[in-house]
């Protein structure tokens, strides 16, 4: 593609995963771009996995949403913006006046910059007046947040990644990182090739390819790590690894937490039953991670996607409380999210239940400091409806009006099917995308098209609580908006007066102001910009990548933190660590009767999401071509289906179909299916269409890691 008018080299941040890689895109002499890591980027220091080293396959406008579209007679038409503002703004305010605040909704994303996100959710909470403003980073991070909240009393990754070379033994709890997060993944190679006594021990029920490069694997029975993490309490206590005087000092509720997991995990054959592993195997495990000072415990969407991962989180930090393992270099427990701007929403209070800059919509203290900070004519006063069941609401007609922003539910939500009829009932639905032909888009009665990567100017927030710029060096194709801008411009058609800013600086501004921004009685946060409040328009624009939270140095320059509660004080009013007691629970429904299988859903390598970037990449789809359900040879056989052939799987929530694999990593009794297919291939691969809807009653997050299914061949009734 011809990109003659780009900036010679601009400094920016890969759109796919949470590690948020830096990433160099210089504009070529023919008119190419190259796409290489930046050296200087903390997050990647100079490397990039294959996705975003294809960025720049990944820019060209075949299949863009150019122009806002409008729905008549059932026929979408180009229309004008200000047609397409006025639909919205009037939908909205009249749904408002008709029914409440709370008939009105946005479902967001973790794509979306901070600023974006920022703008959309006061809009929302402190215009609207309703809190029905959730994301898709409910579907992968929300047990993390609920987890960190218990035991820290904020949302908080105490550690950084260098700590993953630090560490002497890396466990990864759920989580493929090399696939899914591959740069860090390597960093994590690369360390233990200069140290070999460093160990990568992987709990996954799968063998992925992270655990090929492991030294030890615990092949879990799905569902089973709390019971797993409990009997490790049990057995760090049992080996008098306690932290005595960390304990005494820093934590609470270590006696409930000890009495909870001894009940049901404190004898180690009961637990290796539990977990269907090798006691020999378990009792390894426990001995390795008793006796290793720098262990670092980093666990993603295998331990967050449960009806328990609250618990599970909660069992993992527990361990690292018990040890005083936490806040330190090379130690601590660390939740990999999947997104590159999950940790940016929640910073501005992009979950249902939370305000911007960490403060609690329960709070009222904090309710009324944010309601004053932003001199907004109200506030949502009650947490609003989880990505789920907000999607019920909008079946059930209590939702009129829904505004989806950078996500595809009819793909990716559990129990898929249903996220279609309530999009085929809503009055109103708004969709804001880059791609013209979603499956989602299907349902839209308006479309807004939106800004992408290279586009749009703003920041990010990675796993690490690092923010970087995401810098825009492409002119906006066609009459596509950002996202802030389009918001912006509808609250002001419904007459809202504080959300008219004219760049992404401002409105990064007033997000760091309000993160120092305190009222009498309010609660000291963590979460904090101060050292970021009052930049330059050119100071943003050259922002380099920095941890949060942000105090001014010596030096008057902004000065990050890589590590939190070194010093053993946490945002808990005590000041104290909670362990939290948890009693493991199984999934909620499992396998038998017509569906003897379960299923488990994740990514492959070379795609992202609903692939409508990573899949104009003819190098990323020759890794995986096609969906697959990789089964167990013998569990096909028992299903009557051969590999390469076709295949349906059936759970109680619908149907998808693709061709049946066998690629070795499966227990009997499982399939693994991946995200990404989308209804309109050839026949229906959404898995979401599968997944049971079950959701942790702590996080909202869904069971996406265990569905009972079955297998038939295509084409039997
Ligand atoms: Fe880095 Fe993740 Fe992007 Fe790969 S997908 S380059 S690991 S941020």
């Amino acid at each position: 593609m011809k990109l003659s008018t780009i900036p010679l080299a601009v400094r920016t941040t890969c759109p796919y995963c949470g590690v948020g890689c830096g990433v160099t895109a210089t504009a070529q002499p023919d008119g190419s771009l190259a796409i290489a890591g930046d050296e200087k980027h903390e997050a990647n220091r100079g490397r990039l996995c294959v996705k975003g080293a294809a960025l720049g396959e990944t820019l060209g406008l075949d299949g863009r949403l150019l122009q806002p579209a409008l729905r008549e007679r059932g026929q979408l038409r180009d229309a004008s913006w200000d047609e397409a503002l006025d639909r919205v703004a009037a939908g909205f305010a009249r749904a408002v006046a008709q029914h409440g605040p709370d008939s009105v909704a946005l479902y967001v994303s973790g794509q979306m910059l901070t600023e974006d996100y920022y703008v959309a959710n006061k809009l929302m909470k402190g215009y609207i007046g309703s809190a029905n403003i959730d994301t898709n980073s409910r579907l992968c991070m929300s047990s993390s947040v609920a987890g960190h909240k218990r035991a820290f009393g904020e949302d908080i990754v105490p550690g950084c990644y260098e700590d993953f070379e630090l560490a002497d033994m890396v466990v990864l709890a759920g989580s493929n990182a090399a696939w899914c997060h591959p740069t860090l993944f390597q960093r994590l190679v690369r360390a233990r090739e200069l140290r070999p006594q460093m160990k990568i021990v992987v709990i996954d029920p799968r063998r992925t390819a992270t655990v090929e490069l492991a030294d030890m694997h615990l092949p879990i029975k799905p569902g089973s790590d709390a019971w797993l993490f409990n009997g490790l309490l049990c057995h760090l206590a049992r080996q008098g690894r306690a932290d005595r005087d960390f304990i005494a000092a820093h934590t609470e509720g270590l006696d409930e937490a000890l009495a909870a997991a001894q009940d049901t995990c404190g004898d180690l054959h009961a637990v290796a039953r539990a977990c269907r592993v090798d006691p020999a195997l378990l009792l390894a495990f426990y001995d390795a991670f008793a006796a290793t000072a720098k262990v670092v415990t980093a666990y993603s969407q295998g331990i967050n996607q449960s009806s328990s991962g609250t618990d599970k989180v909660n069992s993992i930090i527990n361990c690292h409380l018990l040890t005083g393992r936490i806040g330190k270099p090379g130690m601590g427990p660390f939740s990999l999210t999947g997104q590159p701007n999950a940790m940016g929403g929640r910073e501005v209070g992009g979950l249902a239940n939370m305000l911007a800059a960490h403060m609690e919509l329960e709070d009222p203290t904090q309710r009324a400091a944010v309601q004053a900070f932003w001199d907004s004519p109200r506030i949502a006063h009650q947490p609003g409806l989880k990505a789920v069941d907000l999607f019920r609401a909008v079946e059930e007609g209590r939702i009129k009006a829904l505004w989806i922003i950078a996500t595809n539910p009819v793909v990716s939500l559990p129990d898929a099917d249903q996220a279609r009829r309530a999009l085929a009932k809503c009055e109103l639905v708004v969709v804001s995308d880059i791609v013209a032909g979603t499956d989602t888009n299907a349902y839209a009665d308006v479309l807004l098209p939106a800004l992408g990567w290279g586009e749009k100017d703003g920041t990010v927030t990675n796993s690490e609580r690092r923010i970087s710029r995401q810098r825009s060096f492409l002119p906006a194709p066609g009459a596509a908006r950002a996202d802030w801008q389009v918001l912006c411009q509808v609250a002001q058609r419904m007459g809202f007066g504080g959300l008219d800013y004219q760049s992404v600086h401002e409105i990064f501004d007033e997000h760091a102001r309000l993160s120092a921004w305190r009222n009498e009685g309010a609660t000291a946060r963590v979460f904090r910009l101060d050292g970021l409040a009052g930049m330059s328009r050119r100071d943003y624009d050259e922002l380099e990548p920095i941890q949060w939270p942000v105090t001014h140095g010596e030096d008057g320059k902004p000065r990050g933190a890589a590590r939190l509660f070194g010093d053993g004080r946490f945002a808990r009013p005590s000041g104290r660590a909670r362990l939290v007691p948890v009693t493991p629970r199984g999934p909620a429904n499992l396998p038998g009767g017509d569906y003897p299988l379960v299923l488990n859903t994740g990514r492959v390598r070379d795609q992202w999401h609903t692939m409508t970037r990573t899949g104009k990449s003819p190098r990323l789809a020759g890794h995986v071509p096609e969906p697959f359900i990789d089964m167990h040879p013998q569990d096909a056989l028992l299903c009557g289906v051969r590999e390469g052939e076709l295949a349906r799987v059936m759970s109680d929530w619908g149907e998808m179909v693709a061709r049946v694999a066998h690629g070795g990593g499966i227990a009997r009794g499982s399939l693994f299916v991946p995200i990404h297919w989308s209804g309109q291939t050839a026949a229906d691969a959404r898995v979401g269409a599968v997944v049971n809807p079950v959701v942790d009653p702590l996080s909202g997050e869904p069971e996406f890691k265990h569905t009972p299914v079955r297998v038939e061949p295509f084409g039997v009734a």
